[in-house]
């Protein structure tokens, strides 16, 4: 897998989750070895959910653009 940032290379890394959790949590995660952005489930999640909403949009607006009845001149 690419990173999204940079293009570089990602890799499976083992983060410890302190801020979020009430109990300090393992959690696995996509690192990049570039720019060491970081890609985790939830944030995974968020974006996809993210994209679908944003095709979602588009497909409707498209919907209504090509619905419309022609204005005659
Ligand atoms: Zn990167």
């Amino acid at each position: 897998m690419r990173c999204t940032k940079c293009s570089g290379l990602m890799v499976v890394d083992h983060l410890l989750d302190m801020k979020e959790s009430y109990l300090p949590m393992w959690m696995q995660a996509l690192r990049c070895l570039t720019c060491g952005n970081i890609v985790d489930p939830l944030i995974h999640f968020h974006r996809a959910t993210q994209q679908a909403q944003r095709a979602r949009r588009l497909t409707t607006r498209f919907a209504r653009k090509t619905t419309r009845p022609a204005v005659a001149a």
